[in-house]
């Protein structure tokens, strides 16, 4: 009995497709990307359905829509431990060009998916365009936002985190903003986590910006559970069991995404910090805040959720010791070295979870802050604004997302000081669809953050930037409706900053 024998000859026939869950591209190198398919024969089934054998695949990749103008064929195995997933890494193409790809298994094919390379390295780049999406629960809204997009010109998606959220909330106020249901309970196997990433994957809207752009995805805290960090789990798991719900829920985000072989996690490891070149535009840093960060300071105790948790500023002095780490130290010795290298590209961009900017919040009189972001890493944050401040240049903009509002700030040199001169700009993309902030109250904190330009928590959209050689233009677009699928989107407002000057004016 030899290889081939094992391999099942797939028995699809033209009207019975396993590619119901779309096809993706991603991490856009100068000579090719990730391609991406999962097979299933039903989605929801733990194994989608499709047995214990490995399926053979073939895929191709051509210069023209029509798929006559092949250039890379291939076949490959979807293999059942991947959940037949199938994760092809392009070589050889030409860069900065569109390219289209499809999958076949038996006489079913996928839909033709469209991609793009990421400029030669060296190449004189005028501008590049890009969205930045988070937060998409499935229950609070349609992805109206991602079926618009298409239309856009962009170059490339990121996503900045909260991809699937793992706890469908049952309580009185989430269940009257419900618009969709999440037909099982919170995940803890790797079937479990698979199954909850495939009904995500069966939205067409999803699958329509998947298939027009390559993607470049981190991950945040709800692919795996609620504000979790390396070593503590927000429901109080034992480290062991942590760590087992850390592996599935990594694996099924690496099956379900157009990532590398070099992503795939090895039980609760992964490396998803990575740095990707758009020609001598941008040098794009995309950071990992969830997996080796320090446990949240001053959590509360238990059974009280650490949810949103804002502390005093005085009253938590833990959150300001200089051994906490949010990165840890391998990415953020990394990060340093990236920062203090003679610039790459006219542009660093750094695509990262949080809000990147410091941030007082309101707490009945006093000023507190939410423990779960960067300000509750001080002394790792300062020690990042310190890198940025040392480039030559003000070349800095930096992407962030979690809090579920809309967010243009300059970033100040000093945490303690949000009068000090602007290093960077930054952006936070509000939720494509997860329940919102309360605008309310960080608009009554507008006043003690000086350096936040705006803030908006009544709308769900994405972050569309144009990167030109003197400016960024950000501009936040957002759904009419999150609970309409065919929503139009209109701009919530629109910034723009210099090269060299960070200093964020509205358009
Ligand atoms: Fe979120
Ligand atoms: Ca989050």
């Amino acid at each position: 009995m030899g290889l081939v024998s094992s391999v099942a000859r797939p028995a699809f026939s033209a009207s019975e497709s396993p590619f119901s869950l779309g096809v993706a591209s991603g991490d856009p190198w100068p000579d090719g990307a990730v391609i991406w398919t999962r097979l299933v024969r039903d989605a929801l089934a733990p194994d989608g359905g499709m047995g214990a054998l490995p399926i053979e695949v073939t895929w191709e990749v051509a210069r023209d829509e029509r798929m006559r103008d092949v250039v890379r064929s291939g076949v490959t195995l979807a293999m059942p431990e991947l959940a037949h997933s199938v994760h092809v890494e392009l070589r050889g193409l030409e860069p900065g060009r569109v390219y289209w790809y499809r999958f076949r298994a038996g006489a079913a094919e996928s839909s033709t998916g469209r991609t793009r390379t990421a400029p030669a390295p060296n190449a004189a780049v005028p501008s590049l365009r890009f969205a930045a999406a988070a937060c998409q629960h499935w229950m609070y809204g349609h992805w109206a936002a991602y079926r618009r997009m298409v239309d856009d010109d962009i170059d490339f998606v990121l996503h900045l985190g909260d991809y699937i959220y793992e706890a469908p909330s049952s309580s009185p106020a989430a269940v009257k903003q419900k618009v969709r249901d999440v037909p099982f309970d919170i995940p803890k196997s790797l079937s479990d986590y698979r199954r909850m990433h495939a009904l995500y994957k069966s939205d067409p809207a999803i699958q329509a910006a998947h298939a027009a752009f390559p993607w470049i995805a981190i991950w945040d805290d709800h692919e795996v559970e609620n504000d979790y960090t390396a070593t503590r789990s927000q429901s109080r798991l034992a480290l062991g069991a942590l760590l087992q719900q850390r592996a599935a829920a990594y694996q099924a985000y690496w099956e379900h995404m157009p990532l590398r072989m070099a992503q795939r996690p090895l039980g609760p490891d992964a490396l998803l910090y990575r740095r990707f070149a758009f020609g001598d535009l941008i040098d794009l840093i995309m950071l990992d805040e969830r997996q080796y960060r320090s446990p949240l300071a001053c959590p509360l105790q238990p059974p009280r959720p650490d949810r949103n948790h804002v502390v005093a500023l005085d009253a938590c002095p833990e959150a300001f010791e200089p051994a906490r780490t949010m990165l840890g130290q391998d990415q953020e010795l990394w990060l340093a070295n990236c920062l203090a290298e003679p610039a790459r590209a006219r542009w660093v961009v750094i695509g990262q979870q949080l809000v990147f900017a410091p941030l007082l919040r309101k707490l009945g009189e006093k000023l507190g802050f939410a423990t779960d972001g960067w300000d509750g890493y001080a002394a790792p944050h300062q020690r990042i604004l310190d890198r940025i401040a040392a480039r030559p240049n003000r070349d800095t903009l930096v992407l962030g997302g979690d809090i579920h509002a809309f967010i243009a700030a300059d970033i100040p040199a000093r945490r303690s000081d949000l009068g000090s001169p602007a290093i960077a700009s930054h952006f936070v993309t509000g939720p494509l669809s997860s329940r919102l902030a309360d605008h309310e109250r960080l608009t009554a904190a507008l006043p003690e953050n000086p350096h936040v330009k705006f803030v908006d928590a009544r709308r769900h959209g994405y972050t569309r930037c144009t990167l030109a050689r003197d400016r960024a233009l950000c501009e936040f677009r957002v759904a009419d409706d999150v609970r309409d699928p065919d929503s139009s989107l209109a701009t919530l407002a629109a910034f723009e900053t210099e090269w060299g000057k960070p200093a964020l004016r509205r358009l």
